[in-house]
């Protein structure tokens, strides 16, 4: 707000046009200084030729037989993000990116296997919102309940965006959204985990776990090897103990490779340490042509393993859900992000650790 207060007071206008600015930038995420029709005329053509207005577009939208709606938001600079419209019987979720590709090589996410372009600035987080809830309002009539930073992009690696954009959606003057009703998911980076306790970050955590061993998550998370398990604990433990809140851990099943009760053991082990509740998501396909024992040819665990893994959590005092999979006839699922006007990395050129 300060910023604008002081572009207002710079071009000569009265003060009370700093809150209609606010406004049109960040409650309705205006795309032109012409749209703002409150505002004088010359005051806009003064803003535009000053500062830049550079809003996200929503190119192009595809609905799941599910009611999940997948977004394609297009950058001023002329890239593509996703965002997903996520209806549940209780709950109208927004799954919104905080970059444009990602750094990380995951190698069971389809977004791991683009480039990162660049980071999305706090307005461009936020635009997400703003068109995701307009869509909630006209298919659902009904504002968003919860937003997930769990599309295409590492949050933590875009800290100052991720938590600018965090206060502008539960700012009073902003979208007045409670913070308890905003996730933002990490694939782990010791360091910011700690960032966000000391900078009083009050949305939820979750932490993209899916192995519970060095060994293991070194094979499907590169970002483990200088993140390791025991890092991730005791920033986690800092974390829970200076903002007195729990985390989540997000544990893909794999078949074959993590969903044994062995595994499951490794991870009541390890959870226990955290007081963390888990959430165990099904894996969604990421490339259907890939050879077996290749990156991306993961298996979804089957339901009935689902359960026992779950149960034995339970059993051991663990809370844990199965988070069923939302939207994947569109490829709009957790891991399905990754548009395909960007130039993907060659096989050869990732990173897999045996
Ligand atoms: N970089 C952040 C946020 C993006 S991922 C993070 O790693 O947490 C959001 C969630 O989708 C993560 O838990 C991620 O592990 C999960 N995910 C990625 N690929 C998936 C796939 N193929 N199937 C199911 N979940 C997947």
């Amino acid at each position: 707000m300060e910023e604008v207060q002081k572009l207002v007071a710079d071009l000569g206008e009265k003060p009370y046009r700093a809150k209609q600015l606010w406004e049109w930038l960040w409650k309705k995420s205006a795309h032109s200084w012409e749209a703002m029709s409150d505002l004088p005329k010359a005051f806009r053509a003064q803003l535009a030729e000053r500062t830049l207005l550079r809003p996200l577009v929503l190119a192009e939208q595809q609905k799941s037989t599910d009611g999940t709606i997948k977004c394609a938001f297009k950058t001023w600079d002329g890239h593509v993000v996703e965002g997903v419209l996520i209806p549940t019987p209780t709950r109208l979720t927004a799954c919104i990116s905080s970059q444009i590709g990602c750094s990380l090589t995951c190698t069971f996410c389809a977004t791991g296997k683009l480039k990162r372009i660049r980071n999305l600035d706090a307005q461009e987080i936020v635009d997400q919102v703003v068109l995701i809830n307009k869509l909630a309002q006209e298919h659902y009539q009904q504002d968003l309940s919860n937003i997930v930073y769990m599309g295409m992009g590492e949050p933590l690696l875009n800290y100052a965006n991720t938590m600018r954009s965090a206060e502008r959606i539960t700012a009073p003057d902003g979208l007045g959204m409670g913070a308890r009703r905003i996730t933002v998911s990490t694939a782990g980076i010791a360091k910011m985990i700690r960032k966000l306790a000391d900078d009083g970050a009050r949305f939820n955590l979750a932490l993209s776990l899916h192995a519970a061993t060095d060994h293991k998550r070194d094979r499907i998370m590169p970002i483990n090897e200088e993140n390791s398990l025991l890092d991730l604990k005791d920033a986690l433990r800092y974390y829970t103990r200076v903002t007195g809140k729990e985390v989540t851990f997000e544990y893909i099943l794999l078949r074959g490779f993590n969903d044994s009760l062995a595994d499951a053991q490794e991870l009541v082990r390890y959870a226990s340490d955290v007081h963390a509740k888990v959430n165990l998501i099904e894996y969604n396909p990421i490339d259907p042509t890939a050879t077996p024992g290749t990156t991306g040819s993961f298996q979804r665990t089957a339901n009935e393993d689902a359960v026992a893994f779950m149960y034995f959590l339970e059993n051991k005092g663990i809370v844990a859900r199965i988070r069923q999979s939302r939207g994947r006839d569109i490829d709009a699922a957790c891991g399905q992000l990754a548009n395909k006007n960007e130039p993907a990395l060659k096989e050869g050129e990732r990173v897999m650790k045996g």
